[in-house]
């Protein structure tokens, strides 16, 4: 069975391996392999023997053709209504059509399945609010991306994205080294504006364990400085770990399963050695959906929970506001109209609409 060298089943698991793939420059050579990439047809019915539970099989044989979730995927709207981006035509002509044909498909019927399950839905669960027998495609998009990975199929990028969490714990190559100093650093600058600032580091037993999405630390390090600040002036008791840190899964987006676990699992460890009270996660949607909602059941804990409580970065914000931890300035309110979005990852996924109209309501 042609395997490439760059595009192949086997996850990239070394920094070796990521160096050489980033080396072909947007994956031209990674997708010239891909249209040579034979499809493992008896691995593929057997990992959905094991996997596609009674949900997804339910999803699929009730589904009526209504149509009525076409309005709300945005991807349709901005396709000028083309049938072919309607949420239940995207699944059922992907991993419906897979599973009648009990894994028997070829190169080119995989390469066509990665298209729609990446480039055709970004797993906001939109459609599954609006679909009057709660069909999620969101939710079976995001299984069929875990076939496509297992089979080669993903994206470039995707690969790449999994290889970081399998090989760094985190999405992007940082050590947990150059995290500690970029944070620290980052505090040292605004020491002078904030005296006591200071960024405590694997404290047991802290009100809050925070953590983080590796792209402040390479790309956004005020971030890091900010949430720091707002915890020291609120009087927090926090620290960040050294190990664990990393909220995010770019291995959820890949289909990566078992990055997806290890990923998590880094951070349930870092509960457990310093036994915070709560974890505060940043602000990263997704990374919210991968270690609060959906990280339990990939870590197969029986509660469907983290290991301590755990709440999303607006959670905090909002309490810290009502309870006069922190204040606004009166005369700084937003004087000019507004909107918020509402967000796939913390509000459909895990409703904190509430959450985040109060703390709309303290500033404008
Ligand atoms: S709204 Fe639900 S039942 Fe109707 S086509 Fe969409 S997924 Fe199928
Ligand atoms: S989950 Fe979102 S992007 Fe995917 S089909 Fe549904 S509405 Fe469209």
């Amino acid at each position: 069975m042609p395997e490439g060298t760059l595009c192949n089943k086997k996850p990239v698991d070394t920094a070796e391996g990521i160096t050489t793939l980033l080396a072909d420059q947007s994956g031209k050579k990674y997708y010239e392999e891909m249209k040579r990439l034979e499809v493992d047809s008896d691995l593929l019915w057997k990992t959905i023997q094991n996997t596609c539970k009674s949900r997804i099989r339910t999803w699929l044989e009730i589904c009526a053709h209504c149509g009525m979730c076409a309005d709300s995927c945005f991807l349709y709207l901005a396709n000028n209504r083309d049938p072919k981006q309607v949420p239940a035509y995207k699944i059922q002509s992907t991993l419906g059509e897979i599973i009648r044909r009990k894994g028997k498909v070829d190169n080119a019927f995989m390469l066509h399945t990665m298209e729609v399950a990446w480039a055709q839905c970004t797993c906001c669960n939109r459609c599954g609010t609006y679909c009057p027998h709660g069909i999620d495609t969101g939710i079976m998009f995001g299984y069929l991306r875990g076939l496509c990975y297992q089979q080669g199929f993903v994206p470039w990028e995707m690969k790449i994205g999994a290889g970081m969490h399998r090989v760094y714990n985190a999405q992007m190559d940082i050590t947990s080294e150059d995290y500690i100093d970029t944070f620290q650093w980052m505090v040292e600058e605004s020491e002078e504006e904030y005296p006591g600032l200071k960024v405590p580091v694997d404290v047991e037993g802290a009100d809050i364990m925070y953590t983080v999405n590796a792209r402040e630390a390479k790309h956004y390090p005020e971030d890091l400085a900010e949430a720091a600040i707002l915890f020291h002036i609120a009087g927090e008791n926090w620290t960040i770990p050294s190990k664990g840190w990393e909220l995010t899964s770019l291995a959820m987006f890949a289909g990566d399963w078992a990055a997806c676990k290890m990923q998590v699992q880094s951070v349930y460890d870092a509960m457990e050695r310093l036994k915070p009270k709560r974890m505060v996660g940043t602000e990263c949607g997704h990374a919210h959906r991968a270690t609060v909602v959906e990280g339990p059941y990939w870590a197969g804990r029986k509660d469907g929970r983290p290991p301590v409580e755990s709440i999303h970065y607006i959670e905090w914000l909002a309490e810290a506001l009502r309870t006069g931890k922190l204040k606004i300035d009166p005369a700084k309110r937003i004087k000019e109209p507004c909107t918020l979005q509402d967000s796939c990852n913390y509000v459909r996924n895990h409703g904190l609409r509430e959450v985040a109209r109060e703390i709309v309501s303290y500033i404008v």
